[in-house]
């Protein structure tokens, strides 16, 4: 019967669309980090892969969402904008929380409390504290706090760079006099490079927070209540212990 014929491919047709309704509503089974790979031990390359303090807390939020995680790898200064124009869904990049941030994202509660400080060459004797930089050369990276603070201080020579190793390279080849930068890859590059020292710079403290879209409460609370998870079941403390332990 006509009708009937009518009938059946009408359900296929209707079958049809919200099968593919479904897979388009189900499609992003993915939830997209961005980061820039160069701030061991928060984040940085082993291999190919990208690993870190803030992989491990964004792998536990896609988890807790049922969700993949992709990492998208991009200089730190362009990691805000990427965010809002949708190509990332949080940002986990050892981020400050500023108010000059704020306007733009909104941010997580804090998981790390840091700070600014002067890597010097071993045998410096001239730099001892923050206001020894005065007439100095100071390389920062790009779009940091880092940069921040020593573009604001008087008679200091500011000199941005990319990617913070580019910046200890440079003072390791004796072009700039110091380097300010956050202390947890401070230390690691100190490490990993001879004749280099780090001090204490006179800089306030710093909270570490994930960054989402303005407006994007839900995210927003999936994080922080991963956040609270990871400290009420003691996975924090064993991540901390294995990325921070001396
Ligand atoms: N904590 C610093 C900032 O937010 C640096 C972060 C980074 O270089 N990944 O500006």
């Amino acid at each position: 019967m006509k009708i009937n014929k009518l009938l059946k491919a009408l359900a296929v047709l209707t079958i049809g669309t919200l099968l593919m309704g479904m897979m388009v509503g189900c499609g992003k089974q993915y939830i997209v980090m961005g980061t820039n790979a160069e701030f061991e031990p928060f984040e940085y390359r082993e291999g190919t892969e990208i690993v870190g303090f803030d992989v491990e807390i964004a792998e536990a939020v896609a988890e807790k969402l049922g969700k993949e995680l992709k990492i998208e790898d991009m200089e730190f200064d362009s990691l805000i904008a990427q965010l809002n124009a949708g190509r990332l869904d949080f940002v986990a990049s050892g981020m400050t929380i500023k108010p000059a941030r704020e306007k733009q994202v909104d941010f997580s509660d804090s998981y790390f409390t840091s700070k600014q400080v002067i890597i010097v060459k071993e045998e410096n004797e001239d730099i001892k504290v923050g206001e020894d930089l005065k007439g100095k050369s100071v390389g920062v990276q790009l779009g940091t706090t880092g940069e921040e603070y020593i573009s604001e201080e008087e008679d200091v020579e500011c000199i941005p760079f990319n990617k913070g190793t580019l910046a200890v390279m440079d003072l390791v080849n004796g072009k700039i006099d110091a380097v300010v930068i956050d202390e947890e890859p401070a230390k690691r590059m100190v490490a990993a490079q001879k004749g280099l020292k780090v001090l204490e710079a006179p800089f306030v403290e710093e909270k570490y927070a994930i960054a989402v879209k303005k407006g994007d409460v839900e995210l927003k609370e999936a994080i922080d209540e991963t956040l609270a998870e990871l400290q009420s079941s003691g996975k924090y403390d064993e991540m901390y212990a294995k990325y921070f332990a001396e």
